[in-house]
């Protein structure tokens, strides 16, 4: 007899470590935008696994892709060439219009990756003395897991009792460019931000900000690092989020999206200046380029070569700003609302997040609150209108029971 929710839940409370605190809710199939539960339960997907899901759960061409490669040939290790990895960076390049690729796994190792290659540039072209090299990042902001990124962080939950942290980072306030003019100096390899905070709450910060983030590094030699991890890959209505200021980082960290929710894929974007300075055995990864991801990856690319999704996310973004906006002085309080992503701060009154987030599973609709009574929308970009309209109803509902 296959377990109930109820029965998986107790089990995994035994089992698993209890580093997260998921909605009760057991998933087993899901398709498109749509999950199922193992007691059969339909529910629309409005998290899409942070963005990994962007072309939503098992996209037809992205399963087509992984399963020729399974049949073919899944891991080599880069002691040996794969043939899908050349095609996957110059598919890269082409998409982001840099000349190369870093491949890595997880968004934390991308993270790490650009800290490493960015401490390299500095060393090797600024010429910061042996072990100076400082990188400034923001505040509220969210890099990953490692104890490097979390030393950064400023949120105690992700930082307290996991010291002593690595030294060299310099944090400023975000949306403060003076803050950051003064943090920058000649010690400074790379400045390293998201673009739209995404765990904080979906931030965007003021239209110029990140032209004057480019602006600060170009003045001080320094890298302007974007974290596009959340942000990039369609979801903001623009392959990359940064493209809304009409500005160009000198490195790009993608992840999430970039393995279609299949498998782990992420990857350091940047010109040959800057990933240029690494040499053989410098850094690597056993897993990191793997023809399974390679395949899966270049898929990914192939779905944003056209542009089809960035300008659903634009126009369904539309949709979703104007019905928050309806909902505002009726449970919500404010929105910010970048593309189809939106960061919806929640009358404390009505609920916590967590709690909001319940009721809307209640509905049918799966959520995940960041601080306090904020949620987030960011359902898959194949999301229909009517899908869409349907969950701003649900959360109408929900706001008004
Ligand atoms: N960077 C950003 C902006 C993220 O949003 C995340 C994950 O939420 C990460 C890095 C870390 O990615 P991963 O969980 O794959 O390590």
């Amino acid at each position: 007899r296959p377990r109930s929710s109820a029965e998986l839940i107790r089990a995994e409370s035994t089992a698993l470590a209890h580093n997260y605190h998921p909605l009760p809710v057991v998933v087993s199939h899901a398709e498109g935008v749509w999950v199922r539960d193992v007691e059969g339960r339909r529910y629309l997907d409005m998290l899409a696994g942070y963005s990994a899901l962007n072309f939503g759960h098992r996209h037809p061409a992205l399963v087509e892709a992984a399963h020729r490669q399974l049949d073919q040939l899944t891991l080599t290790s880069r002691a040996f060439h794969n043939d899908r990895l050349a095609g996957f960076a110059e598919n890269l390049a082409a998409l982001t219009g840099f000349a190369m690729t870093l491949p890595m796994n997880t968004g934390a190792e991308a993270v790490e990756s650009g800290i490493k290659v960015a401490r390299k540039w500095a060393y090797d072209v600024k010429g910061v003395a042996p072990d100076r090299a400082t990188i400034v990042v923001a505040a509220d902001n969210f890099h990953g897991r490692t104890t490097t990124v979390v030393g950064f962080s400023t949120d105690p939950v992700a930082r307290e009792g996991f010291g002593p942290f690595a030294p060299g980072f310099r944090v400023v306030p975000y949306n403060d460019l003076p803050a950051l003019r003064e943090a920058v100096d000649e010690t400074t390899a790379a400045v390293l931000l998201e673009p739209v905070q995404g765990e904080a709450g979906v931030i965007i910060p003021d239209e110029g900000y990140l032209a004057g983030v480019r602006a600060v590094t170009r003045d001080a030699g320094a890298l302007f690092i974007a974290d596009e991890i959340q942000s990039g890959l369609g979801r903001t209505g623009t392959t990359l989020a940064v493209e809304h200021e009409r500005v160009v980082p000198d490195m790009v960290l993608l992840g999430k999206a970039l393995g279609g929710g299949i498998v782990p894929v992420s990857a350091v974007v940047a010109g040959r200046d800057v990933l240029g300075v690494l040499g053989p055995g410098q850094h690597g990864s056993t897993f990191g380029g793997n023809p399974l991801a390679a395949a899966v990856g270049t898929a990914v690319t192939e779905l944003l070569r056209t542009g089809e999704f960035q300008r659903r996310a634009a126009e369904l973004g539309r949709v979703l700003d104007a019905g928050l906006t309806a909902l505002t002085g009726r449970g919500v309080l404010a929105h910010r609302c970048r593309g189809l992503w939106a960061g919806v701060d929640i009358d404390p009154a009505l609920g916590t997040g967590r709690e909001i987030s319940e009721r809307l599973m209640s509905e049918g609709v799966l959520v995940k609150d960041t601080h306090g009574s904020t949620i987030r929308l960011a359902p898959p970009l194949t999301i229909t209108r009517d899908e869409l309209v349907w969950a701003l109803d649900r959360l109408a509902a929900v706001l008004s029971a």
